[in-house]
């Protein structure tokens, strides 16, 4: 199949020949043909799939082909997507302006974290395709910028990560405002109970697609597993990046504070890397994405929210410096190496207290993990640490 067998506005095709495509993905292949026929769609995909293209490609084309169906009103916008991170707003935004840059539509971005003048501003000049984040989607339309009640288009994108992040009462809050009568594209990694009944009550007879259950890790991925201790873990990463051929890494931290602690370890042991997580401000987030993209530096360390949907190819390794508590977690971490038939390795690094996890994970994956004992700083501390209000006491 290609993409001439969809039958793309003569503009669309262009602009996804100028991107380099040559054939669908799978995703792409199945929902492509219903989206176009203005179905609704529930689409169980990860990012990395190539789902944006997947829904963007046919909103343009449908948007194109057929003048406003409200006719052309002010503060009106076409189709919007909700995603639930800034990072994945702007890289859909960006997909929506690389696709349709040859056809008259407007694709414009709001999200949370960054002034909101110069949107505004872009609402006023009029848009027809918005990317958005809950939150700042809500703020606008009560202050009058956003008309909500011409969506021809829904897209709910990431909805388990919306789920996570606490946004499903904003994301259900919007929906209540939205024309009845509409497309919604519908999709999630994962789906869980609420997930599940989320799609069901805002999507009418929805085409079922999915690709690569979470579940089965790509088997391009070389995996390992290495016990150690808590406290010697940042010099054991420091050892593995500089012995083994690592070109580009991205490294897992549980949460924030860790991946500052761990970006200034590595810092001071000579290698360059940089933190990204919610507590930067959007241009330190862009400044480290794009830097490493550019391979300035060779290692990103990121929590799991910030690397949610991060749009990089290429990399060589993915560490896990804390193994997840939820078992998809590590799935998706993972995906991130082995793209598009490469070769990837994913590192864990594992302590006492972190057994039970990735006991978890192997049951999920229904495999055991090799484990590589050749190292310098092994487990030595084989006993559960105290609960965490415990620690730090005094002993009397
Ligand atoms: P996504 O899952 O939407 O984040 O897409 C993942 C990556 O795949 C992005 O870098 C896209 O530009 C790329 N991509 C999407 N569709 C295709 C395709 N049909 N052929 C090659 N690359 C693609």
């Amino acid at each position: 199949m290609t993409f001439n067998d969809f039958n793309f506005d003569k503009r669309l095709a262009e602009a996804i020949s100028l991107k380099g495509y040559k054939e669908p993905s799978p995703i792409q292949e199945q929902a492509i043909p219903p989206a176009l026929l203005g179905k609704d769609i529930l689409g169980c995909a990860q990012t990395g799939t190539g789902k944006t293209c997947a829904f963007a490609v046919p909103i343009l084309h449908r948007l194109a082909s057929a003048p406003p169906k409200y006719g052309k009103k002010p503060k009106m916008i076409r189709a919007l997507i909700l995603t639930p991170t800034r990072e994945l707003a702007m890289q859909i935004d960006e997909s929506f302006e690389a696709y349709g840059k040859l056809m008259p539509l407007r694709a414009g971005l709001i999200m949370g974290g960054v002034g909101q003048e110069g949107q505004v501003r872009m609402l006023k000049a009029g848009v027809d395709i918005l990317t958005a984040t809950p939150g700042r989607f809500i703020d606008l339309v009560w202050q009058g910028h956003i008309d909500p009640s011409f969506v021809e288009i829904l897209v709910l994108d990431e909805a388990d990560r919306m789920l996570d992040m606490g946004f499903l009462p904003d994301v259900s809050r919007i929906v209540s405002l939205l024309p009845k009568e509409r497309q919604t594209l519908f999709f999630s990694a994962t789906m869980p109970p609420e997930i599940q009944k989320l799609s069901k009550t805002i999507l009418n007879d929805p085409v079922h697609v999915a690709v690569t259950p979470v579940s089965s890790t790509v088997d391009t991925i070389e995996q390992w597993i290495l016990f150690t201790d808590k406290d010697k873990k940042p010099d054991l990463i420091v050892y593995l990046l500089k012995n083994l051929p690592v070109t580009s890494a991205l490294i897992f931290t549980r949460t924030k504070h860790g991946a500052d602690r761990l970006t200034k370890k590595l810092g001071t042991s000579g290698i360059r890397a940089s933190a990204i997580h919610g507590d930067k401000s959007q241009t330190a987030r862009q400044n480290a994405l794009s830097s490493f993209k550019r391979g300035a530096t060779a290692v990103l360390v990121a929590t799991d929210i910030a690397a949610r949907g991060l749009d990089i190819d290429d990399i060589s390794h993915v560490f896990n410096y804390e193994l997840p508590n939820e078992p998809e977690t590590y799935v998706h971490r993972i995906g991130r190496t082995g793209r598009a038939g490469r070769t990837g390795v994913a590192v864990s690094l594992c302590d006492y207290d972190e057994k039970p996890y990735l006991a978890g994970i192997e049951k999920l994956i229904n495999k055991k993990i090799d484990i590589e004992s050749e190292h310098p700083y092994p487990m030595t501390v084989f006993v559960k640490s105290p609960p965490k209000e415990q620690r730090g006491r005094r002993k009397r």
